[in-house]
């Protein structure tokens, strides 16, 4: 694990380092520091003007400081001059605790106290669109269910296969890459990890996949829906909770029939309790209701939910449990800030565990061709102020994830929808002018 960035320059011959921070709304800000001056800041850290992030501070606030976390250290495989890594904020010596990764590092923390260690895989997935966002990229990729399509998917062979090599370059244990339900759509698979761990590489994998997108003149798009007609981008997280050691895996139980513990389905009890509070933070935009609320697609399925359920290995519902020893939240989206994602999950299951939560009844219908046997079940949130306003009267999951992140990030994200409601759209003046 690397602990000295300017040995590391020097081993690996990176002239810059960027340091990079994830503010509240997911952004990734970052300064690009010589490696001559990478010593000093590794001590002091950058310092930013925070109310230029989206982290509510105002441009009276002394400095911020983001402290580099060297064992985060990534050397762009595309552009071996330059390191990238995971930063800390600090502000007059204190740690900022509305700073998304902060907030997650406390959660590990809280779940490191308990002697449990929690790790996640992430599905991250995303869009290859022309260089203007209009459309996909490919004119050719117009099939009906495009999932898993050997010819589109050869047709971006370039793109692909440069980000898994360098997946494969970093050690990430990439497996699987596919095209998936969506015209356009692509999946790319690596290896579960600590959670912290995850979350930085969630936040450099989406940086990398932009980069090579670009390099090869094209952008890629993890909005949670970009076309209307076509499934959108999930971002499915896969949970287990370990034993400190990382070796026993604390949700796996043989004599269970899914395989999952006593504990397992506690803290899968606290993410059902919260569910309807915490898509303010795995759903976090205008646009991911568009995406967990959608009518039909052309493929024949949203693979979204709309309703707080779980099941065995059933894709139509939120919670799947795929295997033993470990569960998939199908609820969080492209939009959702890998720091935040992991913090939520990790305080609503500790929540869970605290209060020996039960799920609830398992369902294992098709939840899209009869939703009604699940009528009984809480609905998702219908847009991102019911969302908010949810997450702001769920004072457990709030005091979980600290009272300063939480009134942050509500503040925030309520300005943020009151700015999209202040727009006026093509919709209601084609159906409200003549009234
Ligand atoms: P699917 O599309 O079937 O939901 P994928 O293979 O695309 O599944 O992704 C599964 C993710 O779950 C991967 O990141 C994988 O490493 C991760 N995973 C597998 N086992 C566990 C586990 N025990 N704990 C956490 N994550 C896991
Ligand atoms: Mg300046
Ligand atoms: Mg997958
Ligand atoms: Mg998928
Ligand atoms: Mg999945």
């Amino acid at each position: 694990m690397t602990k000295d960035l300017a040995a590391f320059a020097k081993e690996k011959g990176v002239k810059y380092f960027m340091i990079s921070f994830t503010d509240l709304f997911g952004a990734q800000r970052a300064k690009l520091v010589p490696a001559a001056a990478i010593a000093d800041m590794q001590e002091e850290g950058a310092g930013f003007a925070g109310f230029a992030a989206w982290l509510d501070m105002t441009p009276a606030h002394p400095d911020l400081f983001a402290i580099p976390d060297p064992s985060s250290v990534i050397q762009l495989p595309w552009k071996k001059d330059v390191a990238w890594v995971a930063a800390d904020c600090f502000m007059e010596e204190k740690s900022v605790e509305q700073a998304p990764r902060n907030t997650l590092i406390r959660m590990i923390d809280a779940a490191g106290k308990k002697g449990l260690r929690v790790k996640t895989g992430v599905e991250a997935e995303y869009f290859l669109i022309l260089p203007d966002g209009s459309e996909i990229s490919d004119p050719r990729d117009i099939a009906e269910k495009p999932c898993y399509d050997q010819q589109a998917v050869m047709r971006r062979y370039d793109v692909i296969s440069e980000i898994c090599d360098y997946m494969l370059e970093l050690g990430w244990g990439p497996y699987q890459n596919d095209h998936e339900d969506a015209n356009g759509q692509f999946e790319m698979n690596w290896e579960f990890d600590d959670a912290l761990k995850t979350a930085d590489k969630h936040s450099f994998f989406k940086f990398m996949v932009k980069s090579v997108a670009e390099k090869h003149g094209l952008r890629a798009t993890f909005m949670p829906k970009p076309f209307k007609h076509l499934t959108g981008n999930g971002c499915h997280c896969h949970v287990s909770v370990w034993d400190k050691k990382g070796k026993e895996n604390a949700f796996a139980d043989k004599k269970d029939e899914l395989g999952l513990s006593k504990d397992g389905m506690h803290f899968l009890g606290g993410i059902m309790a919260h569910a309807t509070a915490l898509a303010a933070i795995t759903n976090p935009t205008v646009n991911s209701y568009k995406r967990i609320n959608a009518a039909g697609t052309a493929s024949g399925a949203t693979w979204a939910p709309n309703s707080v359920t779980w099941s065995g290995n059933n894709r139509t519902h939120m919670v799947r449990v795929p295997g033993p020893g470990r569960f998939e939240l199908r609820l969080p989206d492209g939009a959702a800030n890998p720091y935040l994602l992991q913090a939520v999950v990790i305080a609503a299951g500790l929540d869970g565990l605290k209060s020996k939560a039960d799920p609830g009844k398992r369902y294992d219908h098709d939840m899209y061709a009869e939703p009604g046997l699940a009528a009984d079940a809480p609905k998702l949130p219908l847009n991102l102020l019911d969302a908010l306003r949810t997450f702001d009267a769920d004072s457990a999951l709030k005091t979980a994830l600290g009272e300063e992140f939480s009134a942050a990030y509500v503040k925030l994200k309520t300005g943020e929808w009151t700015a999209y409601t202040s727009h006026l759209t093509e919709w209601e003046r084609e159906n409200t002018l003549d009234i």
